[in-house]
């Protein structure tokens, strides 16, 4: 057997990354496409030895992997090749292993957004104008779909102003003051990772649940055993929500698609993916 027919394992890195979903989701799609003798794993790999982990999973049997928290910009810096829209981005969420030796970074994280906002109620499915809070690897995702998806008005708050206007410069958007953010928007996309962190997402981040209440929709990319505090806040107020599990869906269904050449079984892959 070559180690080439040998490839048939998958896995999501990160650090910290046990919370992660992926897992559950991606073996419950392996099996039902009938690749019964893949696997997908988690590989907690810290910073320090992130680039040349990422080079030797091939060795190791690997097709491919996601990539979360925080080594999204080291993945697109280990890849050989990769996807425009990665490198626009600056941070690649899926690396494939290709058979002659290519590593090849892509980036689900910002399509995911776009197929997500299109299944809300219109109008708010194509909002005009969107704050992005947070300027970490999920923020230059989401920015850069809503830029591309022709959202005319973008605004960016992170708790380390300097990276928002880092990211504001980047992405033609507006980087805002805390006060100047706690508004309700059209659109209000939380790239942050608070709720990770177990903190108070209304303690912390520029919005109080009366102006979340009045935005025209939520996008969350966090995500958890339950609903995040600023989904559930969301939803009570009956705002149009997108969560963090909705998103993971999207970008594991296309990056399954690029690591086995197979459609995604979308609805296998939700059920798997909710808790
Ligand atoms: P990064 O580490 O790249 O960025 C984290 C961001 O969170 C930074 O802007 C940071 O601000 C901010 N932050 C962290 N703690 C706090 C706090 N206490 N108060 C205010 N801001 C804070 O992370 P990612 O962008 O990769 O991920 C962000 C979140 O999105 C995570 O929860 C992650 O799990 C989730 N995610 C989910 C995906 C999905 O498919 N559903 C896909 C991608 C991400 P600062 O710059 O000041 O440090």
């Amino acid at each position: 057997m070559t180690a080439q027919a040998a490839r048939r394992r998958l896995g999501v890195v990160g650090w910290p990354v046990a919370h992660s979903r992926s897992p559950a989701m991606h073996n419950a799609a392996l099996a039902h496409v009938g690749l019964t003798a893949w696997r997908y794993q988690l590989l907690p790999i810290p910073p320090t030895v992130i680039e040349q982990t990422l080079c030797a999973l091939p060795d190791a049997g690997f097709a491919g992997v996601n990539v979360t928290i925080p080594h999204k910009q080291a993945a697109l810096a280990a890849a050989t090749e990769h996807t425009e829209r990665a490198a626009a981005i600056g941070a690649a969420n899926t690396l494939v292993y290709r058979e002659d030796g290519a590593i090849v970074a892509d980036n689900t994280d910002a399509p995911a957004l776009t197929e997500t906002l299109a299944v809300l109620p219109s109008p708010v499915a194509s909002p005009r104008s969107a704050l992005v809070l947070g300027a970490g690897g999920s923020a230059r995702a989401a920015l850069w779909a809503l830029r591309d998806a022709g959202v005319a008005d973008l605004a960016i708050w992170n708790r380390t102003a300097e990276r928002a206007a880092a990211l504001a410069a980047e992405f033609d958007a507006l980087a805002l003051t805390e006060a100047e953010a706690a508004r309700p928007v059209e659109l209000l996309v939380n790239c942050t990772a608070v709720e990770l962190h177990g903190a108070d997402p209304f303690a912390e981040l520029p919005v109080t649940a009366a102006q979340l209440a009045r935005c025209g929709a939520l996008a969350d990319y966090a995500y958890g055993p339950g609903e995040t505090r600023l989904v559930a806040v969301a939803r009570r107020a009956g705002v149009p929500v997108v969560d963090g599990l909705e998103l993971l869906v999207a970008q594991g269904a296309l990056a399954f698609e690029r690591f086995t050449g197979r459609a995604a079984p979308r609805a296998v892959m939700r059920a798997a993916a909710r808790p």
